[in-house]
């Protein structure tokens, strides 16, 4: 039987590329690029809650750090260094070996260095805290956004919730659609080239973790306003990926989380750019609405004739 340290030194110590100190050590040291503010960010992914316990670990691996790049990227800042704190029933290193597979894919894809951790048995559980970088004053905030300006939205949301209904029996799809909802939800691709290319473009943004409408209406709350989202400019990958269940593919495209697509607000004028910026990443990024005024986060959906639409049970929570 493995020992603890056996463990980290054979599955979690990989060469760093930018850290004076990493693992090994009662704590490790990094030296910020000169003038750059930090950003911070940590998630944790419980079995049972976040992912089943036949999950795949190598998958496993990739998505417990992407959703931390994808904080980063909301925030407009360059992740850096990693920490991962991590409770397993059992050292089952086949299993380890996988997760530390994916989760180190994960890192050199997004140029992470894994700095230090924990590793305790228990209950199976990842804790990933991600420190990253941005020019002073520069983080995208979810504050930001201002009456006027434009709501868009990257990517093809809603697929990641999609897999799961499949996953759960509540639908069936059909290839190529469901090896496209089962990699949104199992290896989610954290949208870094975008969110650093929205600083200085952008007014607010958030990454999608929760649902469409819930987390546009977070930027709402914490920005003060109202906005409007036109049903019929919403992307349509959900409702194409799965045509015999239309109102499942609609909730799944509103309210369904786990895409790690982002949303951000931005003024008219930058509309070009930010078209020609979803040319240049090759990535659709769609104007879904607008915000209309002052207020308290009232979100108004409606239809192509403007008419106001249903909203459907809005996100993800907890302790809902
Ligand atoms: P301490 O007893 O000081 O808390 P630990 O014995 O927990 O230290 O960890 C020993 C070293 O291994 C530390 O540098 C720690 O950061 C690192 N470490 C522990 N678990 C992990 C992990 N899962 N991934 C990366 N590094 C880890
Ligand atoms: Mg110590």
């Amino acid at each position: 039987m493995p020992s603890e340290f056996d463990l980290i030194a054979r599955y979690f110590t990989r060469p760093t590329s930018h850290t004076r100190l990493g693992a090994g050590d009662d704590g490790a040291i990094v030296s910020p690029s000169p003038g750059m503010e930090l950003v911070i960010s940590t998630d944790m992914l419980v079995a049972g809650t976040h992912f089943l316990s036949n999950a795949d670990p190598e998958a496993l691996g990739w998505k417990s750090l992407a959703v931390n790049v994808s904080d980063l990227a909301a925030m407009g800042a360059q992740p850096r260094w990693a920490l991962l704190a991590v409770s397993l029933p059992e050292a089952d290193e086949a299993w380890i070996a996988g997760y530390a597979r994916g989760f180190f894919a994960c890192a050199s894809a997004f140029g992470v260095d894994l700095i230090g951790g924990d590793t305790t048995r228990g209950p199976m559980n990842f804790c990933i805290s991600i420190f990253g970088e941005v020019l002073p004053g520069q983080a995208l905030l979810r504050s930001g956004a201002t009456p006027g300006d434009e709501i868009w939205i990257s990517g093809a949301p809603g697929r990641a919730a999609l897999g799961l209904a499949h996953l759960r029996g509540l639908c069936v799809l059909e290839e190529p659609a469901l090896s496209g909802c089962l990699e949104a939800l199992h290896r989610p691709q954290p949208r870094l080239a975008l969110g650093l290319a929205l600083v200085g473009l952008a007014s607010a943004a958030i990454d999608v973790s929760d649902g469409l409408l819930a987390d546009l209406g977070h930027i709402l709350d914490r920005s003060g306003v109202a906005a409007t989202v036109h049903a019929d400019r919403l992307p349509d990958a959900a409702a194409r990926a799965c045509p015999g269940h239309p109102a499942l593919a609609r909730q799944c495209l509103l309210a369904g989380g786990d895409d790690y697509e982002l949303v951000f607000t931005a003024p008219p004028g930058r509309h070009a750019a930010i078209l020609d910026l979803a040319g240049r990443l090759d990535l659709p990024l769609n104007c879904i609405g607008s915000i209309t005024r002052q207020g308290t986060g009232d979100l108004t959906l409606v239809d192509a004739e403007h008419k106001p639409l249903p909203m459907p049970s809005r996100g993800f929570d907890h302790f809902a």
